[in-house]
């Protein structure tokens, strides 16, 4: 299995085996190692369909301490089903890997649920930007300890409106974390994003 030489641990390797991923993706390829080794923001522009979210997915949970429940990582995604989707995803990645949470937070489904999950310890979130800035305003969760932070789809989050709430969400999050951006276009709110909340960030396309 090629994804043996990329630097994932045992724990994913046999989770890929399961999934039955053999080759990793261009975009896999790119980011993974650098995700591993480095502790570095990254732009990658990427459509639906190449295997983003294995490519910030495995870095992901490999990094996380699942010993310790804080809140580390947060993905903001545009959607619900888009938020569903991941989350089922990193559950699997992270199938062999003791007591890590994965919750996933979005509107039109009730609050308190998503509250009470959070507060059992989610290492890792999974939330569209306007259920989270509810959340946050709420004192429900707390992302001030994340050193995680993946824009999914940003060029869509933004296109519906989500500018204000993504700005607000980073202004609670630590200065010192790794901000991933994945996006399928580059237009310019996406470049004032990365302008305004990355550091050097590493770029691909594929
Ligand atoms: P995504 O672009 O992340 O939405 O992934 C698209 C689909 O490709 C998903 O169903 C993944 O499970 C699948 N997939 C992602 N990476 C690989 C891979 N390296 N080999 C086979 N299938 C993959």
């Amino acid at each position: 299995n090629q994804f043996e030489l990329l630097g994932l641990d045992e724990t994913l390797l046999n989770a890929i085996n399961d999934m039955g991923f053999e080759t990793p993706s261009e975009v896999q390829e790119k980011a993974i190692p650098v995700l591993l080794s480095q502790k570095t923001d990254m732009v990658a522009l990427a459509q639906t369909g190449t295997g983003k979210t294995a490519a910030f997915g495995f870095p992901l949970i490999q990094k996380i301490n699942a010993k310790d429940k804080t809140t580390q990582g947060l993905i903001l995604s545009p959607t619900r089903e888009l938020c569903l989707q991941i989350a089922s995803e990193l559950k699997n990645y992270s199938k062999y890997v003791k007591d890590l949470n994965v919750v996933a937070i979005y509107g039109g489904a009730s609050i308190t649920d998503q509250a009470k999950k959070v507060k059992r310890g989610a290492q890792v979130i999974v939330a569209t930007p306007g259920r989270m800035q509810d959340m946050i305003n709420r004192s429900l969760v707390d992302i001030t300890k994340i050193e995680y932070c993946v824009l999914d789809e940003a060029d869509e989050m933004l296109n519906m409106g989500f500018y204000e709430d993504i700005k607000s969400i980073l202004s609670h999050t630590p200065r010192e974390k790794s901000t991933w951006l994945f996006s399928a276009t580059m237009p310019k709110e996406v470049h004032q994003i990365a302008k305004k909340f990355m550091s050097k960030p590493f770029e691909i396309t594929v």
